[in-house]
C-alpha cells in the first residue's frame, strides 16, 4: 500500500496530461505519477477526458494542410513518460534524464551534492542528496518548485515528506528543508525560475551551480 500524503496538484495532473507543462515539471510529474496509484488514477481521468473532448467535437472542414500539422503534432516526441517498473530508486523518466547512468554528484557544501539533469529557459531539474541532518540552504522562490522525495525523507515548516511525497513550493513559502535521520535523503526538485537564498554564501554559490 502507499504511503504517499503529499500529491501532484490537480491542475498540475491537467497541465501534463495536455502537454503544457514545461519539461523539468514534467519530469517530476512523470516521476510522482510512477509512485503513486492515487495519482496515476487522476491523471488517466484527465487524459480520458482530454480524448473525449477531442472525439465528442462536431467533425470539421479541415485544409489538408492544417489536417497533416495536427497529426504531425499526435506523432511528434511526447514529453517524460510515467514508468512502473523500476530497478533502483530513480522512476524511469529520471533514468532517461540521466540516460541510464549513475547521478554525476557535485558538492554544494556540508554535505549535500547536487547532479543537475536539465536546465533551459524553461526551468532546471536536478537530484539532491541531503545527509541525515542536513539542510538545504534556506530559501524562497522566484517561481514554483516541485520537490519529489526518492530516497529517504525531510521535514521543513509544512510538514515531513517521504518517499513519493510531492511539495509544491511557491512565491510564498520561505523554507529550509532538513533531511531526516536514517538513509540520506535524494530528491528530485524541479524550478521554473531561480531560487531566492536567504544567506551570503549560497547567493554568491548559485552562478557557480546553476541553482
Ligand atoms: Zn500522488
Ligand atoms: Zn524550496
Amino acid at each position: 500500500m502507499s504511503t504517499i500524503t503529499h500529491h501532484a496538484p490537480d491542475a498540475l495532473l491537467a497541465a501534463y496530461a495536455s502537454g503544457n507543462l514545461p519539461h523539468s515539471f514534467a519530469l517530476v510529474i512523470a516521476a510522482h505519477v510512477s509512485l503513486c496509484p492515487e495519482c496515476r488514477v487522476a491523471l488517466a481521468a484527465h487524459q480520458a477526458v482530454g480524448g473525449t473532448v477531442l472525439n465528442a467535437s462536431a467533425p470539421v472542414d479541415l485544409s489538408e494542410g492544417l489536417k497533416s500539422r495536427v497529426l504531425a503534432q499526435l506523432d511528434a516526441p511526447q514529453g517524460p513518460e510515467p514508468t512502473y517498473q523500476r530497478s533502483s530508486i530513480f522512476p524511469g523518466s529520471i533514468m532517461a534524464a540521466l540516460k541510464g547512468k549513475p547521478p554525476r554528484w557535485k558538492s554544494l557544501g556540508m554535505g549535500v551534492r547536487q547532479s543537475l539533469l536539465s536546465a533551459d529557459k524553461s526551468g532546471s531539474a536536478r537530484l539532491l542528496y541531503i545527509p541525515p541532518g542536513r539542510a538545504v540552504p534556506d530559501h524562497s522562490h522566484n517561481g514554483l518548485e516541485l520537490t519529489l522525495v526518492l530516497q529517504g525523507s525531510f521535514s521543513d515548516a509544512t510538514g515531513t515528506f517521504g518517499v513519493g511525497d510531492l511539495e509544491v513550493a511557491d512565491e510564498d513559502l520561505d523554507h529550509q528543508p532538513i533531511a531526516d535521520p536514517g538513509r540520506p535523503c535524494i530528491c528530485l526538485a524541479a524550478t521554473d525560475a531561480p531560487l531566492r537564498f536567504n544567506a551570503f554564501l549560497p547567493r554568491l554559490l548559485q552562478p557557480l551551480f546553476g541553482i
